[in-house]
């Protein structure tokens, strides 16, 4: 045991392993260079910022989809502003309304919730497991006739176990959408996330693998899917060759919600796509690094990855032995200087992961309506959602993993000091408090 492992704690006064904060998490901000100053450049020179039409058009969106769709070997990608409004998109692909249930973990994120809301639908809670994303097993239990569609989220950077929840999905005849927002560049035994679903989408906000500060996209291979999508996310209408609304297709007059993507985002996050396996490497290679010192540790689980090669690598979970000895653990790494900047989030016991956690979503708990009618909760088509809880206590799973464990975020651009410094504090603080 080398020394430092002996000496005391710095939670207890003693000297911490560093002082220097860890970097922001938020991947793709550290790699913004010429690049994205060129792309987003062209778009200003041109005086073209907007994607159908303009004096000069770069087609940065355009060109953006294909690579997109190319990588995950989609028919179809469409550019959106947000991944909410790509959520909107692909739960609207699906005709989801009232007196449909759309199934998925309740370990989530709000705008996962506020998609299914928002069209009048139920969000049905599905637990988790090891994997931190839905367990197949209570994923079979919680499907009823009036489940729509599985939006399977995929947590914290890596899928859960594919291979098993897919066929659940598959014999019920439900369709899948994957929310690849937080896992942009993963794969699961060699295909893409965002490959297999029925329909996927990503992000691009500041906290995800890529970023253009705001954007997403949807993918899928069904023509149908695509127009419905493409409807939605602009006014409501198809467009024609000249980049026109036209409202004749009647198979295709919707009501949008105003989210294309501008030229702008789409050079960024073009840029940024051509770095994504950079990324993802760069913080997938550091955290493996930590992970296979660290999880020899007695009393310390990391959170099961189906696929290590294929986890994109942006966050590192670890589960203890108990709620108090996780808070205990969570203070003293904090205290060794495992802590990011002010504002930031690097090191937290995830009992704090605010609305990643269904009972944080308090819109949720109280039953919130779109409106003051309190639709869609008190809408007769909905009322099977009666006793379904969304309280702290409807997933077993989700309470315990909460309250004993502690996310790291491998920031994009740690230095080897970085790891083993990281290293050294879990070791330390595991070998006074293990
Ligand atoms: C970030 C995120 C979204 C939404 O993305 P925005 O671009 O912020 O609208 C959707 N789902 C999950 C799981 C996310 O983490």
């Amino acid at each position: 045991m080398s020394q430092v492992l002996c000496e005391e704690l710095a939670v207890n006064g003693g000297v911490p392993v560093r002082t220097v904060p860890l970097p922001w998490e938020l991947p793709g901000s550290h790699w913004i260079g010429e690049e994205e100053m060129d792309l987003v450049g062209k778009v200003l020179s041109s005086r073209s910022p907007f994607r159908y039409y303009g004096p000069h058009l770069e087609h940065m969106v355009d060109t953006l989809e294909q690579e997109f769709a190319a990588r995950l070997g989609r028919r179809y990608a469409l550019a959106t502003g947000s991944g909410t409004a790509a959520l909107m998109c692909a739960l609207g692909a699906l005709d989801v309304g009232p007196g449909d249930e759309v199934l998925l973990s309740g370990y989530l994120w709000v705008s996962c919730l506020g998609a299914i809301v928002r069209l009048g639908a139920i969000p049905r809670l599905v637990d988790i497991d090891d994997t931190f994303c839905m367990s197949p097993t209570d994923l079979s239990r919680k499907i009823s006739s009036r489940s729509k569609a599985l939006l399977l989220v995929h947590m914290s950077g890596a899928p859960g176990d594919l291979d098993a929840i897919l066929p659940v999905a598959r014999d019920a005849g439900l369709p899948v959408i994957e929310d690849c927002a937080q896992a942009n560049g993963a794969s699961y035994r060699g295909k893409p996330v965002g490959s297999q679903g029925d329909l996927a989408i990503f992000s691009f906000q500041l906290n995800k693998n890529m970023t253009a500060g705001e954007g997403g996209i949807v993918v899928c291979n069904d023509e149908h899917f695509y127009k419905r999508c493409f409807a939605i996310h602009d006014m409501g209408y198809a467009r024609n060759a000249e980049g026109r609304l036209d409202p004749d297709d009647e198979q295709y007059q919707l009501w949008g919600i105003g989210a294309r993507m501008s030229e702008l985002a789409g050079a960024m996050s073009l840029a940024q796509l051509r770095k994504l396996d950079s990324i993802t490497g760069a913080m997938r290679e550091s955290k493996y690094a930590i992970r296979r010192e660290i999880e020899q540790i007695e009393g310390l689980q990391c959170r099961r990855i189906v696929d290590p090669k294929g986890d994109s690598g942006p966050f590192l979970i670890v589960t203890l032995p108990s709620a108090e000895v996780c808070e205990a653990f969570a203070k003293a790494l904090h205290a060794e200087g495992i802590r990011g900047p002010e504002g930031s989030f690097a090191c937290i016991a995830m009992e704090n992961w605010g609305l990643h956690w269904h009972w944080n979503n308090l819109s949720l708990v109280n039953r919130r309506g779109q409106s003051n009618t309190g639709r869609p909760w008190t809408d007769p088509a909905n009322a099977f959602a009666n006793e379904y809880s969304y309280e702290r206590g409807a997933c077993p799973n989700c309470d315990d993993l909460a309250s004993r464990s502690i996310l790291l975020t491998i920031a994009s651009c740690l230095t080897q000091g970085d790891v083993s410094d990281i290293v050294e504090a879990y070791k330390k603080v595991a070998n006074a408090l293990l």
